[in-house]
């Protein structure tokens, strides 16, 4: 039976060493959020990364704009908040509104305060093993895989999902760790043979249950950053926790697992964003 992976108490520990670390800081870290229109779910995780701010010592601030705003109010209000000697890491929150063309604005936001590592530059920089910031779900999938101990050097992992926020970094991020990296997406031919063969898996669909005890090899350690609300209200990942953990070593509940993680790691981008400033 595999053990869990309590996301929610790493990412504890982690809100814990930032906050230690941001009192021994000359500076105050600040967040900026940016929302765009009224999508009540990117409401509640604004909110949640207001919470987590408080909590940790990090200055936080929201910008919001109304659905129709045009993409020259957008930019103005990214140009303020870029120029904002307070604020060390801007978010735009996503979706944006079709009027508004996205990479325009991610890449509008200065680099060095690109705290969700979207920037083409940071891209870059992740593709070259650089230095720079990175995705916040791909570091908290790093975080919890590296939580169990387990060798990631040599190891084969199977990334599902090869979105540019989720999947591909991860796949990156797995790279740099030496892992023998296999990214699979909804046109990989024979996945289920591929997932059996890993010994990292780490789940990115967007597919209620997706992977299953079949297609995971005994020992492995399973990853799930799906969240899936299904027709009854629950919430679940992308993989079936109940059969997959009779085979995993280690598994990530949903919710409880990935999640958390991100946030944290959103915590941790904004400190360095700050401390590079110094
Ligand atoms: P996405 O829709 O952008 O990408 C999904 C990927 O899954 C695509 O690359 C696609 O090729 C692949 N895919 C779809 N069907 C497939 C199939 N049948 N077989 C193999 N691959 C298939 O999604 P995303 O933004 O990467 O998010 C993935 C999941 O992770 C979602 O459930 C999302 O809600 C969740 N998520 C969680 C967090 C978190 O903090 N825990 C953060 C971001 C996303």
């Amino acid at each position: 039976m595999a053990v869990f992976i309590d996301g929610k108490a790493i990412a504890a520990e982690i809100r814990a060493t930032i906050s230690q670390r941001i009192t021994s800081l000359k500076i105050t870290p600040g967040l900026a959020a940016v929302l765009v229109g009224d999508n009540p779910a990117s409401k509640i995780y604004v909110r949640n990364k207001r919470k987590a701010c408080d909590e940790v010592g990090i200055y936080s601030e929201e910008s919001v704009l109304p659905e129709d705003t045009s993409e020259a109010d957008l930019l103005a209000c990214i140009d303020r908040l870029n120029r904002d000697p307070k604020i060390h890491g801007i978010l735009v929150q996503l979706p944006l509104p079709k009027q508004i063309n996205t990479r325009r604005i991610l890449d509008a936001v200065r680099p060095e305060k690109d705290v969700d590592g979207f920037h083409y530059m940071n891209v870059g920089k992740l593709v070259a093993n650089e230095k720079g910031l990175y995705p916040c779900t791909p570091l908290g999938v790093i975080h919890l895989i590296q939580s169990t101990k387990t060798q990631i050097a040599g190891a084969h992992a199977v990334v599902i999902g090869r979105s540019d926020i989720v999947g591909k970094p991860a796949a990156l991020l797995l790279l740099h760790q030496h892992a023998t990296v296999t990214l699979c997406h909804s046109k990989t031919g024979g996945l289920d043979a591929i997932c059996r063969e890993a010994d990292i898996v780490v789940a990115a669909i967007g597919r209620p249950r997706f992977v299953t005890e079949a297609m995971v090899k005994e020992g492995a350690v399973v990853i799930d950053v799906g969240i899936n609300r299904l027709p009854d209200g629950k919430l679940v990942g992308d993989v079936d926790f109940e059969g997959v953990s009779k085979v995993a070593s280690f598994i990530t509940p949903v919710p409880g697992g990935v999640g958390p993680m991100t946030i944290a790691m959103l915590l941790s981008n904004t400190l360095q964003a700050a401390e590079w400033t110094r």
